[in-house]
């Protein structure tokens, strides 16, 4: 079945409900997508991803208009992990250099969340490596919690610790924090192939059990695993019928030293595609573009947020993200507004970023990276960083857990 015959040809008189225009319009009016037409988004051609883009983007304003919200990660403990997930660099057996630390000292994982608020960052998002915590832990996260919010009432803090104990979730709902993550990550289907040491239902169960805590779910996905189309739209209802409040999309960062190192198997259009399924099957969730955006979508993170209305600013747990001025930039000039700042009038907001970049640092001149491409292969020297080529993910060597200062 190709596309206009599953969707139907919105441009033939008298068919107006059809074609990617129409499903938007029948999703607004409650429709529920079916795996038929899932699997047509999926297969939409290069050529007419941006007339589904367009629509599902309808979806998009409808519910969050031009704002974008922006999150920020502080990885608490990095490396270390007992677990086996093989897209994961923090993973037992990984020989990605990444940053190993325990557990950062409460005061510096205050100060690092202080400085992605003080960047724009409307929730942090609070995450340690490892299978799940000890109450010990909970305590300690808790702690951090309370003095974030005591500091910054007005910013949400969400935690990921892993899958949670009983009484652990109440914990955390007491000290004061908004939201639970814990991506399901894949289609149960293909879960055995991924991890071992733990099962899908434990993900499941761990969202459920955050949400009955009056934590607000956050659970997502992590694309470009060699998942087929039929698993991609698995895994996209299974999100649906989790019914979670945000939905962050990752797409995979092959680090060197885990199983998954070497796997390339998206494109910047099918990424499009990806994002535009989880619009038209859940439109009225936020929806975040995440980890491995800037080297999967490349030129393309800005027409995302037609269909996204949420990214993370800066770095990720173990690699360099954009620039975070950058990451404002484009928000901006695709004509976004960050959510908060929408009663700041623009002239204000444009001076602001004009002085986030006189006051950076001026950019080291980039050592030569031996490709000669000129514009961000993805090597490891400044300036030619995850923004540009499908090169290895940048190991993050700032922010928490080290002494320079984080992309914020
Ligand atoms: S995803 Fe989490 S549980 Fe899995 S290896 Fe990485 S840190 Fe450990």
């Amino acid at each position: 079945m190709t596309v206009t015959q599953t969707i139907g040809n919105s441009h033939q008189p008298g068919n107006e409900a059809a074609g990617f225009a129409g499903l938007a319009a029948r999703v607004a009016a409650g429709h529920r997508i079916t795996a038929a037409e899932a699997l047509a988004i999926l297969d939409t051609p290069d050529a007419q991803t941006l007339e589904l883009v367009a629509a599902a983007g309808t979806l998009r304003r409808a519910h969050f208009a031009n704002t974008v919200k922006v999150n920020y990660l502080v990885n608490l403990k990095s490396g270390l992990c007992p677990e086996d997930c093989t897209y994961c660099s923090q993973r037992l057996g990984s020989k990605a250099e990444i940053l190993k630390y325990t557990w950062l000292k409460p005061d510096e994982a205050v100060h690092q969340a202080g400085l992605g608020i003080a960047g724009g960052a409307s929730r942090v998002c609070m995450v340690a490596s490892g299978k799940g915590p000890s109450n010990r832990d909970v305590d300690r996260v808790a702690t951090m919690i309370e003095q974030i919010k005591e500091e910054h009432p007005q910013v949400e803090v969400c935690a990921c610790l892993g899958i949670l104990k009983e009484g652990q979730a109440q914990r955390l709902r007491q000290a004061g924090t908004d939201a639970y993550n814990h991506n399901l990550n894949t289609a149960e289907s293909l879960y055995p192939e991924i991890c071992s040491t733990h099962t899908y239902q434990e993900r499941v169960d761990t969202v459920g059990a955050a949400k009955d805590a009056g934590l607000s779910p956050c659970s997502g996905l992590i694309v470009g695993m060699g998942e087929s189309p039929e698993q991609v739209v698995e895994a996209v209802f299974a999100l649906r019928e989790l019914d979670a409040d945000s939905i962050p999309v990752n797409f995979l960062m092959p680090f060197d030293g885990t199983p998954l190192a070497g796997t390339w198997h998206l494109t910047p259009m099918a990424c499009l595609r990806i994002l535009a399924l989880v619009r038209m099957a859940c439109p009225a969730t936020e929806l975040r573009m995440a980890g491995g955006r800037e080297m999967h979508l490349r030129s393309l993170q800005s027409t995302a947020l037609a269909v996204a209305n949420s990214l993370f600013l800066g770095d990720y747990l173990t690699s360099e993200g954009q620039d975070a001025r950058r990451d404002l930039e484009m928000i901006s000039d695709a004509g976004y507004v960050v959510l908060g700042q929408e009663d700041i009038d623009p002239a204000e907001l444009a001076a602001r970023l004009r002085h986030r970049s006189d006051a950076a640092p001026a950019p080291v001149e980039a050592p030569a990276c031996g490709t000669g491409c000129g514009s961000g292969c993805g090597s490891a020297a400044q300036g030619c960083g995850p923004m540009g080529g499908s090169g290895e993910p940048v190991l993050r060597r700032r922010g928490a857990g080290t002494p320079e200062s984080p992309n914020a």
